[in-house]
């Protein structure tokens, strides 16, 4: 698309338009004291500017049509690779489970790293389908009782062999009751998980990822705060934005794509709760979120 036909360009000519419009006009009714060249001049003010909205309008819509389109390329493609992407990951398993002594060390590792691959693929093609469900307004959302402690501690537990790998300590603290919060779990995990990988992959070896819980006036807050590389302040602002990476992160772990916050900020959203963080460079970063606690009667 030319400069010229973006819509921004098209309403500021449509100013212009309607500012010299409205000079001639008054020119014109100064110099002739004749009602018919008034009447004439309005009107060819009036067509000239209902053309222009006309075409910004056409304009717009074909942008929407576009995007449209886009979203719905990703979800068909998306939906096309899950089924391969699935039965490679169950032919790996199968091949795991039938041959575990009849391999060597060698094609065990190999098969080990084809297996992260794919599981690699499929967090990416979930991450894509979720990204497109948003995008058309349907995230589809159950709303059940949640332990939020045991669902945090699995999501925790899932992080564990990743924090171990990369040199984090991983803490953390629940309280003794456990709140229960309207959510769905599914989702929740996914949230936890994003946030939680975060913490340990953008923490350097010997540091610490903490979580932990804090209730108060009907909601309760999660907070994941780590002690690594930090977001650097000028990027603060388009950390939630789909498919935006840090520099640092980038630098430090070229492993990403940018889309776990977005999908985390409108599943907490989507959940009536509120997803924040605040963050310094090299000192670390705090995440936090609240959901609405059930309260038992
Ligand atoms: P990804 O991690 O795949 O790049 P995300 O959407 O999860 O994408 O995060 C977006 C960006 O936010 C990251 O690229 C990184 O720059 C920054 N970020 C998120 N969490 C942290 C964290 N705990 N510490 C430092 N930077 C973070």
């Amino acid at each position: 698309m030319h400069f010229w036909q973006t819509p921004s360009f098209l309403f500021l000519m449509m100013g212009v338009v309607i500012v010299v419009a409205m000079v001639g006009i008054y020119f014109v009714a100064s110099s002739y004291d004749s009602a018919e060249v008034l009447i004439i001049s309005e009107a060819t003010a009036v067509v000239v500017l209902f053309t222009i909205g006309n075409f910004i309008i056409r304009i717009v819509d074909e942008i929407i049509g576009a995007n449209r389109m886009k979203t719905e390329f990703v979800s068909v493609a998306s939906h096309q690779l899950k089924t391969p992407l699935a039965e490679i990951n169950w032919q790996i398993e199968l091949l795991l489970s039938k041959f575990p002594g009849g391999l060597s060390e060698k094609q065990q590792m190999l098969i080990g790293q084809i297996a992260h691959s794919s599981q690699k693929m499929s967090r990416l093609v979930n991450d894509l389908l979720d990204v497109a469900r948003i995008d058309r307004g349907k995230l589809a959302m159950n709303k059940e009782d949640v332990d939020l402690c045991k669902t945090i501690a699995e999501a925790v537990a899932n992080q564990r062999p990743f924090a171990l790998a990369s040199g984090v300590e991983l803490r953390l603290s629940c309280p003794i009751t456990s709140p229960r919060v309207l959510a769905d779990k599914k989702r929740l995990t996914v949230v936890l998980d994003n946030i939680i990988s975060n913490a340990v992959k953008y923490t350097k070896s010997g540091g610490v990822a903490e979580i932990f819980l804090e209730a108060g006036g009907g909601t309760i807050q999660v907070c994941i705060r780590d002690n690594g590389i930090g977001i650097p302040a000028y990027e603060q602002h388009d950390i939630f934005k789909k498919f935006f990476r840090g520099s640092n992160a980038m630098k430090n772990n070229t492993d990403g794509t940018g889309l776990g916050l977005y999908i985390a900020k409108n599943i907490i959203e989507q959940l009536g709760g509120r997803l924040w963080f605040q963050s310094v460079e090299n000192v670390g970063s705090e995440f936090f979120f609240i959901l609405p606690i059930i309260k038992r009667v």
